[in-house]
């Protein structure tokens, strides 16, 4: 084994809350995690505003803060923290190798898997600006819909995503504007015939932004356009939430872990294993459905401690071997 090459017992990858509560549990098992945060260290947090719906933060918490304070309860229990991007795997072999920056490589016992997944945006100048703001455009409807109590907004997107969000910001805004850019939804009908049904849902087909308008610092209104007859209007809002889909950080796992059509890794139910022993999933990379800080933390908890048990029997494995061979 070249010099070059670090030998890990527990190597996590991603820095969201799943990452990090991976990392808590891990390091106070005593197997002394390593993490790379990735391209975005903190993960989707970072891009929220406020989180209000973590247990524990009764005043609410800004996503960046709360992902500073769950890194620095990781490095307390001595999780090694590092910058890197992890660029290639090999789970072939017993030893599952993981290079960082295309360059290191490492040897890892067990692999916990924490990338997470990315909102997809429509990549509008306007629509990156106000997200960047914090200004009214977000992708997550149950982290931020509460701020946009009994005002309007618009939410783009029209399958199963954007109407459970679509209904649900119905409950808390006065009223809510869904652009459809054909002339009918993807989603499953019952989804959109609930949508259909809500009085305050007004539903434009064919109808797709141009900009979104505001003052500088918040949204104001959206700019649409008919794609069939190029019509353009503005449309009053204070929120632009957009609903077009989520793709996990997956891609380089696909040569060995089961995924879905979509990128999302299968994981055994009820636990945190993968198709491959030693490693392990946690977080939005394995979860469509919920995608919420709380759930990656779960899984991320359910991670550490299935990887633990799995070190403890395959060394218990190899103590029996051993003492059978001697
Ligand atoms: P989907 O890929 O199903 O839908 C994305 C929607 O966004 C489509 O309507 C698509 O339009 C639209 N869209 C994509 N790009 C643009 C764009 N640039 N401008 C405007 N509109 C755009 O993603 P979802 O996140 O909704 O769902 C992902 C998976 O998760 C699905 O399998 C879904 O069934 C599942 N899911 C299930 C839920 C449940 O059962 N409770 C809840 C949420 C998701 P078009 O149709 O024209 O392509």
């Amino acid at each position: 084994m070249s010099d070059t090459i670090e030998r890990v017992k527990c190597l996590i990858i991603g820095s969201g809350p799943a990452g990090y509560t991976a990392a808590i549990y891990a390091a106070r098992a005593n197997m002394k995690p390593v993490l790379y945060q990735g391209t975005q260290p903190g993960g989707q947090l970072t891009t929220t505003n406020e989180v209000e719906n973590f247990p524990g933060y009764p005043d609410g918490i800004t996503g960046p803060e709360m992902m500073i304070e769950l890194q620095k309860q990781a490095e307390r229990f001595e999780t090694d923290v590092r910058d890197g991007w992890v660029t290639k795997v090999d789970f072939s072999g017993d030893i599952h190798k993981v290079w960082v920056n295309d360059t290191k490589e490492i040897h890892c016992d067990t692999v916990i898997i924490s990338t997470g997944a990315s909102a997809k945006y429509l990549g509008l100048d306007s629509e990156q600006k106000y997200l960047k703001l914090g200004g009214g455009v977000s992708a997550c409807a149950v982290c931020d819909g509460f701020f946009y109590r009994n005002q309007e907004v618009v939410i783009v997107g029209a399958g199963d995503s954007a109407c459970e969000e679509a209904h649900y910001l119905s409950k808390l805004c006065k009223k809510v504007t869904m652009l459809v850019r054909r002339d009918e939804f993807r989603a499953s009908k019952i989804m959109a015939e609930r949508v259909k049904k809500t009085p305050n849902i007004e539903i434009l087909y064919n109808t797709e932004t141009e900009e979104v308008l505001g003052d500088g610092q918040v949204v104001t209104g959206v700019r649409v356009f008919n794609n069939k007859t190029n019509e353009k209007h503005e449309i009053p809002a204070t929120g632009f939430f957009v609903a077009i889909g989520h793709k996990p950080n997956t891609d380089i796992f696909k040569d060995y872990l089961d995924m879905d059509e979509t990128g999302y890794i299968i994981n055994v139910p009820g636990t945190s294993k993968t198709n491959v022993e030693g490693v392990f999933v946690s977080g939005d990379a394995a979860d469509h459905v919920y995608r919420q800080a709380i759930t990656a933390a779960g899984t991320g908890c359910m991670a550490a401690l299935d990887a633990e048990r799995w070190l403890a029997a395959k060394d218990a494995d190899f103590e029996v071997a051993t003492s059978t061979y001697n």
